[in-house]
């Protein structure tokens, strides 16, 4: 199982250098993005400019962005997939250039399938499903993280490669497949380091503390807005260190590792969101872009 998971580690470093892709020419407007990309990997995207930038109007997978140019000749920011809401296949990306002068220019990306790794557990039945009583929490729960996950504030904190919040390797890699008492369930969304109880977690990047709760899963959580609707998540801390409103810098604690939510131990589950779409944070360790 250890084996599999670093050979993942490996391979989602590897590709990134096909992420380096294609250069599109409009008259004003270059857009440089990969062409092929792997699900549930994030990607940069850098757009170009002769005249100063305005405003930028972002398709992409359904969703659009709105990135301010701030009269800057080129602007970078993050999209990606996500291995339970994508799909394999080629999706469009459509940047529209707002203002007095408005340009168009799009390009196909392709989505490659790839192989993730399977874990069977056997676990307690109220773990496996959880009971009655708390099925009203969790909703108010997960309503809660997706009004969060789905803002998208316009100021780009986002400073890459991503500092490690932990020193500790991966546990349980992204897109792991999970098997909880042989019942399928939503494959990991996110990356698990290996964190001892009171271990400091620190941000992967400067941003804010939107959110720090206690909830029924993720135990004490800290979501951090990278702005441009980019979020990292920080789960079952024993202890927060931050406060909701705080702005951080990368590497600052923003708390102690725990197992409060739904664990069998001690570990931080590092989630990273980009439009309300999860993808693999460890990919961002070795990126070196966007600002
Ligand atoms: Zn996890």
């Amino acid at each position: 199982m250890m084996l599999r998971c670093v050979l993942f580690f490996m391979l989602a470093f590897l590709t990134f250098p096909v992420m380096q892709g294609a250069a599109l020419h409009a008259a004003q407007l270059r857009l440089e993005c990969p062409e092929v990309i792997g699900i549930g990997l994030p990607f940069v995207v850098r757009v170009e400019s002769d005249a100063p930038l305005d405003r930028l109007r972002v398709e992409w997978a359904g969703k659009t962005l709105q990135v301010p140019g701030a009269g800057k000749s080129s602007v970078e920011f993050l999209l990606g997939t996500d291995v339970l809401k994508s799909k394999p296949g080629t999706e469009t990306l459509r940047i529209l250039k707002l203002g007095l002068d408005p340009l168009a220019v799009q390009t196909s990306i392709l989505i490659e399938d790839r192989e993730f790794p399977e874990q069977r557990l056997t676990v307690p039945t109220e773990m496996a499903s959880p009971p009655a009583a708390v099925q009203e929490r969790i909703a108010r729960e997960n309503a809660e993280v997706r009004a969060v996950l789905a803002t998208v504030s316009p100021d780009n904190h986002l400073v890459l490669p991503f500092m490690r919040p932990v020193p500790g390797g991966v546990s349980s890699a992204y897109g792991l497949k999970r098997f909880f008492n042989d019942l399928e369930r939503n494959p990991h969304r996110g990356l698990d380091l290996r964190a001892a109880l009171g271990d400091p977690v620190r941000a992967a990047a400067p941003g804010r503390i939107v959110l720090a709760a206690d909830h029924y899963y993720g135990g004490r959580s800290v979501f951090l807005d990278h702005g441009l609707g980019v979020f990292t998540v920080y789960m079952h801390l024993d202890e927060f260190k931050v406060s909701q409103g705080d702005m951080v810098e990368a590497g600052e604690v923003i708390g102690l590792a725990g197992q409060t939510g739904r664990v069998t131990g001690p570990h931080l589950h590092l989630g990273l969101y980009v439009l309300d779409l999860a993808m693999d944070p460890a990919a961002l360790f070795f990126t070196n872009s966007v600002q």
